[in-house]
């Protein structure tokens, strides 16, 4: 890593000090701050009204108790987090995990990411995030509504369609979110529909929210490769996870010719050469919700291997839609020797910082999560707007705006990386083009 600016180098110790152990959140601070040395260099007036040292503080963490009886009659109690990181382009807005790994460290990164990811779309939504150490692994239905119903029990006194809007991340789906807005409703005596966006279509959802982010990724990935005049048509691809970002990623990289050949759970992979079927992995994930492993017991000619590592198997286009740090030094090297040319993130930070540098290092085009994976909360922010209209758009339409919006933030990133002459460095080009929105919009909203 380089030295930091001598204007950042402080900030980010302060950083340290005041979040000691949340590795997660340093490492997500870090990686913004490795690129705005040019930017305070020419931007001086971030730095005298402390801009930086601001955003890097959220505006409101919230930590609470979420007590619920499972079915054995036993009360169980978990902890629910809920961090309002920025609210200068619009209310906080950003998904809910549901893992055993969640603590405030994966919050605070996940909500700090999100802050650039949302400026970066071009809409009005300020960044968050929440969740709870909560593992619906094995828990039946009644288990998961009561534990839903208890954690918007205390939720709700923070969050409305103006101030906060909350969504799906890991763990957190469309059955989730029905709960979690049911209880809203029920508190609240309120239909107000954007208050949590991923709502079912039938009681105001959007169609295409739940395809947006895999597919918003593919669509980013079809630009990166339009730079180098090349398309998806005909590429191999490997994916990471089998989850909501994973499958709909698979679905639209087959849709644009390309084929993908590997997907993963925390389990293993599996590898089907033949391209991997896509309706039997809706079925297995959202329908019967088992392990990856049962895909090669129902697919003749698929493999499993368990544990191991998705990396292995070569590609063209890898796409990690799993979790944090899924991608590490070892795995980016070996995507680079088996001739890897691009590398975009489904999920938030997959790709370890000494990832990065192998990858960026064998000039494999590397698409940051910030931009690649914007789609999905572009489509909330969209779900929003059909919401506040009480109008639903068709699937086609809600689907251009995807691909437009995709489009812009490609545009965004590569055009800023030119102005601060690094061409291609989406990473830089990102985090400036999200920084720069953002702090001007605390500039003129003064010290508050
Ligand atoms: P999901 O539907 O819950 O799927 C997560 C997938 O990742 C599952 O296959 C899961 O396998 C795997 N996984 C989770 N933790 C893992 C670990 N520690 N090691 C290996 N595999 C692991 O979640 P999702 O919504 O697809 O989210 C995936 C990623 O995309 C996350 O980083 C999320 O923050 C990011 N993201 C999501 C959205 C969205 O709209 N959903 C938007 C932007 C970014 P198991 O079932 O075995 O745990």
């Amino acid at each position: 890593m380089s030295p930091l600016h001598a204007h950042l180098e402080p900030v980010y110790d302060l950083v340290l000090r005041r979040n000691p152990g949340e590795e997660e959140f340093h490492q997500a601070v870090r990686e913004v701050l490795d690129s705005l040395g040019p930017v305070v260099a020419k931007h001086p007036e971030y730095a005298e009204a402390s801009v930086i040292e601001r955003i890097c503080e959220p505006e409101r963490q919230i930590i609470f108790r979420v007590p619920w009886t499972d079915d054995q009659g036993r009360v169980q109690i978990n902890r629910g987090f809920r961090v309002e990181f920025n609210s200068a382009l619009g209310p906080y807005k950003g998904g809910l995990r549901f893992h055993p790994s969640v603590y405030l460290g994966i919050v605070k990164f996940l909500g700090f990411e999100q802050v650039f990811k949302n400026s970066l779309t071009g809409l009005p939504i300020g960044g968050g995030k929440g969740g709870s150490d909560f593992d619906p692994k094995g828990r039946s239905d009644g288990e998961i509504m009561r534990f839903c119903q208890s954690f918007m029990t205390e939720l709700y006194r923070h969050i409305g369609e103006y101030t906060d809007v909350p969504a799906g991340d890991i763990g957190v789906g469309g059955r989730e979110i029905g709960y979690l807005f049911g209880q809203y409703k029920r508190i609240t005596n309120r239909y107000e529909s954007g208050v949590l966006t991923g709502k079912g279509t039938g009681w105001g959802g959007s169609l295409v929210r739940k395809e947006a982010t895999g597919y918003g990724t593919v669509f980013f990935v079809e630009e990166m490769l339009r730079e180098r005049g090349e398309s998806l048509d005909g590429k191999r691809v490997v994916v990471s996870g089998s989850g909501n970002v994973a499958v709909y990623a698979i679905e639209k990289v087959h849709q644009l010719g390309g084929t993908v050949v590997a997907c993963s759970d925390s389990g293993g992979y599996v590898v089907d050469e033949d391209g991997l079927d896509i309706e039997l992995l809706k079925e297995l994930k959202e329908e019967r919700r088992v392990r990856i492993s049962e895909y090669s017991e129902a697919r003749r000619g698929s493999s499993y291997v368990a544990g191991g590592r998705v990396w292995d198997v070569p590609c063209q286009v890898a796409l990690p839609c799993a979790t944090q740090n899924e991608l590490d030094e070892a795995g980016a090297g070996a995507l680079v020797k088996n001739g890897c040319l691009v590398v975009a993130e489904g999920a938030n930070m997959p790709t370890t910082p000494a990832g990065v540098e192998v990858l960026t290092g064998a000039n494999v085009l590397f698409g940051p999560g910030k931009a690649a994976n914007a789609g999905g909360v572009a489509t909330s922010a969209l779900e929003m707007q059909q919401n506040a209209s009480r109008d639903s758009w068709s699937h086609d339409y809600t689907e251009q705006r995807l691909g437009e919006i995709m489009r812009g933030i490609h545009e965004r990133c590569a055009t800023t990386a030119e102005a601060y002459d690094a061409p291609g460095d989406y990473v830089l080009g990102a985090n400036v083009a999200g920084f720069i929105q953002v702090a001007d919009a605390m500039l003129a909203l003064g010290v508050v």
